[in-house]
């Protein structure tokens, strides 16, 4: 694929890059590989005063970068400068807490002392997806540099300018410019990155063909991963909760980003007696929502970042109807290459159905009928995913007892599922492994050293 921004509302080209070489992008390897070296030996404050003023930047940039992310991949003004802070956030929160997420841990064992340290590890590389073009960078990168480490991006090919504006703002900030490189490059040299000692660790969210492509290779060259892929997030709502709630938040939860998110709720499982009303309330929330170009403030959502995708998913519509899928909300594309997709409500999925196995990575809602909580937790877990789920129950007991027999990554009781600085955030199944955010994102990229001192 081309390195490029196509607006994706009006399929104009903005902007075209080549791609870098082989040779160009083994010097900024090496270039990254010394900036590591130095920049390990940084104090924590000093780390912590270049990510609060990248935070700072975020926040003064916001606009533009709202801008940039609207042209680049169809995001609604309001939700990217949202995007914007939520960034700076997380730098402000791994600036605060680095140094105690990463304090020696004493240990008592035969040593006269003992204790884990943790080193960082060098240059990390971090491939990343389109859908959220600086959160899913910066979840990365402000822990990882606030460990020592340095990273190099290789961004999905449809946000060059995202990827490189980011870059702009942690140099700006003050990190020294090798230790943060956006690489626009194409897939293939990704192994050949990955067969260089100098590089020490990847991470990639994305799809789980990429997931598996990076890890394998990766692991032919004894790298450590981290694996943030695609999710079907359940969405269970029993009879006794607050289902008109649940609809709102529901609708919410299934168009964010146009649906274009791993841990949108994607899978609605409804306890029999509220079904109906279930239903009727959510496709009236999604029949409501407003679609229109990205830079409007009055758009609630935009196109899908790029034809082909928009295309994939009405394939995926088309194939699970003929399959048996019922129509609840009739939506989708006008027309082959169109990116607008309008929000889709299907029932009766049933095993076999491409809905019921694959991701649907756009607005479509996909509505099961429950006979019982066990029932809903046994279609939940029904699924090769497991990122996130929500559970909808007045009964916050027995909510936690579901949140522990569900097979993912997180759990919210009455709540939309969201990534957040304070907790972990990652799957299981073939959502992925590894965790980022919170004290244990930090850790997925140092050395955990055991010292014994007699
Ligand atoms: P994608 O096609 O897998 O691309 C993601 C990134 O991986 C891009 O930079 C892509 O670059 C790269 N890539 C793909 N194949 C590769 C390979 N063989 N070797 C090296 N790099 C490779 O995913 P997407 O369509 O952009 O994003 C949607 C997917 O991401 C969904 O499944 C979604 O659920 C998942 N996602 C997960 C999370 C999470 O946190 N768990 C968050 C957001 C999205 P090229 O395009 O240049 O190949």
């Amino acid at each position: 694929m081309a390195i490029e921004s196509i607006n994706p509302y009006t399929g104009r080209r903005l902007r075209r890059y080549a791609a870098f070489s082989w040779a160009k992008t083994e010097r900024i390897l090496a270039q990254a590989h010394r900036a590591a070296v130095q920049w390990r030996t940084t104090t924590f404050a000093e780390r912590a005063a270049v990510l609060r003023r990248a935070a700072a930047l975020l926040r003064e940039r916001q606009e533009d970068l709202a801008r940039l992310m609207a042209l680049e991949m169809g995001k609604p003004l309001r939700d990217g400068r949202a995007e914007a802070q939520k960034c700076a956030a997380c730098c402000d929160f791994y600036a605060a807490h680095a140094e105690n997420f990463l304090a020696d841990e004493l240990v008592k064992t035969d040593a006269g002392r003992s204790f884990i340290s943790h080193a960082p590890l060098g240059v990390v590389l971090a491939i990343m997806p389109w859908n959220f073009p600086l959160w899913q960078v910066v979840r990365f990168a402000a822990p990882a540099l606030m460990a020592g480490n340095v990273g190099l991006l290789k961004h999905a090919p449809n946000v060059p300018q995202c990827a490189l504006a980011l870059e702009k703002i942690f140099h700006d900030a003050g990190l020294p410019p090798a230790a943060f490189r956006t690489l626009l490059i194409e897939t293939d040299l990704v192994e050949k990155l990955l067969a260089d000692d100098r590089l020490r660790a990847v991470t990639l969210t994305g799809s789980e063909r990429a997931g598996s492509a990076v890890a394998a290779a990766a692991g032919q060259h004894i790298k450590k991963t981290v694996l943030e892929l695609g999710g079907s997030d359940p969405f269970i709502v029993l009879a006794d909760a607050d289902v008109a709630l649940a609809a709102q938040t529901a609708a919410q939860a299934r168009m964010i980003n146009a649906g274009q998110s791993c841990i949108a709720a994607k899978r609605f499982i409804i306890e029999k007696p509220v079904y109906r009303e279930f239903v009727q309330l959510l496709k009236g929330h999604l029949a409501q929502l407003r679609y229109g170009d990205p830079l409007d403030e009055a758009t609630d959502y935009g196109p899908l970042a790029r034809p082909d995708l928009a295309d994939g998913l009405a394939q995926q519509v088309a194939d699970s109807v003929a399959q048996g899928a019922k129509i609840e909300l009739a939506g989708g594309q006008a027309q082959p290459g169109a990116t607008r997709f309008d929000p889709m409500v299907l029932s009766n999925i049933k095993p076999g159905q491409r809905a019921y196995t694959e991701e649907l990575f756009g607005p479509v809602a996909l509505v099961f009928v429950a006979k019982d909580a066990a029932d809903a937790v046994r279609l939940a877990n029904d699924s090769r995913f497991g990122l996130g789920a929500a559970v909808w129950t007045r009964d916050v007991a027995q909510g936690e007892a579901l949140a522990r027999q569900l097979e993912s990554g997180a759990v919210f009781i009455n709540g939309l599922v969201k990534s957040m600085n304070e907790l972990p955030f990652g799957g299981v199944k073939k959502s992925g492994y590894g965790r980022e955010l919170s004290a244990l994102g930090i850790r997925e990229f140092v050395n955990q050293k055991s010292v014994w001192i007699a």
